[in-house]
């Protein structure tokens, strides 16, 4: 079968990805003054890649015989495809859904596959497609033949498959250069990475991850996880690879066994993971430090645990946050901490200390973005008779979405504003900035 991937984006200045905040995506739009917009624009140059998602499915597609084309664009010759999948998303769903409409009109088969459509299937049922609900590259892995099931709306499975089922995801298809996926902690060539899917923290009531992956943890063998850096080293000169688990190292057992294996094999490659920081331990930090752990990003989200308690956002003492970003940073880890403002609690005075708190962390990023109920989780249900927004796209966690108590959605965005441009106008901040890249 000749089939057409398709990973259309909107056409902004700032950086999209379809990969962040579950795979329903966000967009950096920081703001708009004139350090904010610096910001946001080097940002689109320096990180992007598609969904882990797409990755697999092409994969999995390949592996079943089909000749696989994958396309950010409708292409012109876009008629001369049997089949369609189109990635979703809600930071880009206006934007698919228009290329949905347009392979209709020519007659065109079309699957809709993401967590997205998972959770909203009837936008893009109402647009002409076929929805898999789940994690596609599963269903891709049991399915061999479509075409009874693109007689369907909706399609559900059960598989009994592992992650270490699925084969590795085919970047070489949809990167062209490995240098410009992630530049932000060095100029290495990089791809994303697995090692484990689904999140079993209390916040899951407002984040997207476990809607898709679900709560349980399910992990990859560490030897399967060096295997295919291994591979990509071999093949693409991979030297960087961004671990793309919503928390990294939630089963210690198996992030020593990882660890171990990377030091063992001596691949002399460097990883970047995203935690909890309540996770990070002195000697878990040594051995990952030691297999390549280059930086970490950690979610710090608010300075007021009252805040951070309304919102079911289970966090760690401010002391022990300090003490474990400086410990990350003693051995010479990067840090790229991330903040949330106009969460249903915040005032302006709670978002102000936020950035102040920032500040002092000082860490060689801050990352800071509005807190939006997202259709599909369990909060959303308290607030959708409060969404303000004309357009799913304006969900991309850079927006207030929703009618605050005592914000509005232009206060947030001159506190966003504000955030990004004193924490990265700051004489302590290049220091520290070049100072971690000095010591990396
Ligand atoms: S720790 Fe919370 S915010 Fe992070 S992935 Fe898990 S549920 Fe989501």
């Amino acid at each position: 079968m000749k089939i057409l991937v398709l990973d259309v984006y909107k056409d902004v200045e700032h950086r999209i990805s379809k990969d962040t905040s579950g795979g329903y995506g966000t967009g950096n739009n920081f703001g708009d003054t004139l350090i904010p917009r610096l910001l946001k624009k080097t940002l689109k140059k320096v990180h992007d890649w598609s969904p882990m998602f797409v990755a697999y499915t092409i994969s999995v597609l390949k592996k079943n015989g089909n000749q696989v084309t994958f396309s950010k664009e409708l292409t012109s010759n876009f008629e001369d495809y049997d089949l369609y999948i189109v990635a979703s998303s809600i930071v880009c769903c206006e934007t698919e859904i228009n290329a949905i409409k347009k392979i209709k009109s020519k007659g065109g088969d079309v699957f809709a596959i993401g967590p997205f459509a998972t959770n909203q299937p009837k936008i893009y049922n109402d647009a002409g497609a076929t929805v898999i609900l789940g994690e596609p590259e599963f269903y891709f892995l049991q399915k061999k033949h479509y075409v009874e099931d693109l007689k369907k709306k909706i399609i559900t499975f059960d598989h009994s498959f592992e992650l270490d089922d699925l084969p590795y995801p085919d970047w070489k298809t949809i990167i062209t250069d490995p240098k410009k996926v992630s530049k932000l902690f060095g100029n290495y060539s990089t791809i994303p990475m697995l090692a484990t899917r689904g999140c079993p923290y209390s916040c899951f009531k407002y984040c997207v991850y476990p809607l898709q992956q679900g709560r349980k943890v399910r992990q990859r063998s560490p030897k399967k996880i060096v295997d295919e850096m291994e591979y990509w080293k071999k093949n693409m000169n991979i030297k960087m690879f961004v671990f793309r688990d919503p928390v990294f190292s939630i089963n210690n057992k198996h992030t020593i066994e990882f660890a171990k294996e990377l030091i063992n094999r001596k691949l002399n490659v460097k990883y970047i993971i995203e935690t909890h920081l309540r996770i990070l331990d002195k000697e878990l930090i040594k051995i990952l430090k030691k297999s390549g752990l280059a930086a970490v990003k950690c979610g710090v989200e608010s300075a007021h645990p009252e805040v951070l308690e309304d919102a079911n956002r289970f966090t760690i003492e401010k002391d022990l946050q300090f003490k474990k970003i400086r410990e990350l940073e003693k051995n010479n880890i990067q840090v790229s901490s991330m903040f949330i403002l106009g969460f249903p609690t915040d005032k302006e005075e709670t978002m102000d200390n936020t950035i102040n708190y920032a500040k002092k962390l000082n860490t060689t990023y801050a990352q800071f973005s509005v807190w939006t109920p997202y259709p599909g989780t369990p909060i959303f249900n308290e607030y959708k008779n409060k969404i303000i927004t004309k357009s799913y796209e304006e969900s991309d966690q850079y927006n207030l979405v929703y009618k605050h108590n005592s914000l509005d959605k232009n206060i947030v965005r001159k506190y966003l504003d504000k955030a990004y441009r004193t924490y990265y106008f700051r004489v302590s901040w290049i220091l520290k900035f070049v100072r971690s890249f000095i010591f990396a």
